[in-house]
């Protein structure tokens, strides 16, 4: 019997979700589908009740990752965390369970890549959701130091706030210091535009990576990067493809071969 899964938000023609399944599906030879639903605005409890009486599971994109929040009837320390959920699944019992897999994706996309955090000083650009969302995953890696840095400070201040002693707020202005890893959590590069960071930063770190990612890798935040000499970088295309796997793994118990999905993703996207 086939079982049904889908991807929810606003747009959603773009998302690579539908495809990224149907590979690892393939590759499992699990019998899934896996479908679109456009959510209109105020809809996202009718789309996703609709879905779910039949579906097992769906993942939830922009603008509607704090609606399914604001959905699931229990929350994994993660979802809590991020007030954000990614993944909505539907339980024995009917009740639907909502977890964030971002952050995890990104943490473990690291690990692929060989890149440690323990005891790393770790920058952060941005204090929205993403930002949010991967703070509790690098913190359980057990960082030196997390700044996170932020256009409007009064929102990484909260993030201190809640997150503890390791973190610290600070305005991206007054940054100076090289950084194990610098991570851009900001939306600038959708918009074709970089954070106010001083290009000496990416010149004294060692890795910087952008989580908005592309069909060849770079981003302006990762070509910055490269241009100010910094050794690593790279963009969230393996957070995007690690993401979609522990969502599987959460659905279905199983968890797809990232390696095989992400080269077969990063040649044919
Ligand atoms: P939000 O809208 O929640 O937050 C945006 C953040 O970017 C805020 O901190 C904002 O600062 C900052 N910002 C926006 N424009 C600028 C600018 N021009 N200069 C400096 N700072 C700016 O967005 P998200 O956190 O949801 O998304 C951030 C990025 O993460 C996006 O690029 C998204 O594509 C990516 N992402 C990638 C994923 C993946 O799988 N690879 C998964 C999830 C997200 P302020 O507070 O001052 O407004």
């Amino acid at each position: 019997m086939t079982d049904h899964y889908a991807v929810l938000g606003n747009p959603v023609a773009h998302s690579m979700s539908p495809a990224i399944h149907a590979f690892f599906a393939a590759n499992l030879g699990d019998d899934i589908s896996y479908d679109r639903l456009l959510v209109e605005e105020g809809n996202f409890d009718a789309t996703a009740s609709g879905f779910l009486a039949n579906g097992r599971g769906c993942n939830v994109t922009v603008p509607c990752k704090g609606d399914a929040f604001r959905f699931a009837d229990t929350l994994s320390e993660y979802a809590k965390t991020a007030l954000a959920v990614n993944t909505l699944k539907k339980l024995d019992d009917g009740r639907i369970y909502g977890d964030n897999t971002d952050g995890r994706g990104f943490v473990a996309d690291l690990k692929f890549k060989g890149v440690s955090l323990n005891g790393a000083r770790v920058l952060i650009l941005g204090a929205g959701g993403a930002a949010r969302g991967i703070l509790k995953p690098v913190l359980d890696e057990k960082p030196g130091e997390v700044v996170i840095a932020n256009r409007t400070l009064s929102k990484a201040q909260e993030l201190q706030k809640l997150f503890g002693s390791v973190v610290k707020a600070q305005s991206t202005e007054t940054v100076r210091d090289g950084f194990d890893l610098v991570i851009n959590a900001t939306s600038a590069s959708l918009s074709g535009s970089l954070p106010a960071i001083d290009p000496g930063v990416l010149s004294r770190s060692r890795r910087a990576c952008d989580l908005m990612y592309s069909q060849n890798g770079e981003t302006i935040f990762t070509e910055f990067a490269r241009k100010q000499g910094c050794p690593e970088v790279f963009d969230g295309f393996g957070m995007l493809i690690m993401q979609a796997a522990l969502s599987y793994e959460l659905w279905r118990g199983i968890m797809p071969d990232f390696e095989v999905a992400l080269k077969h993703f990063r040649k044919n996207s």
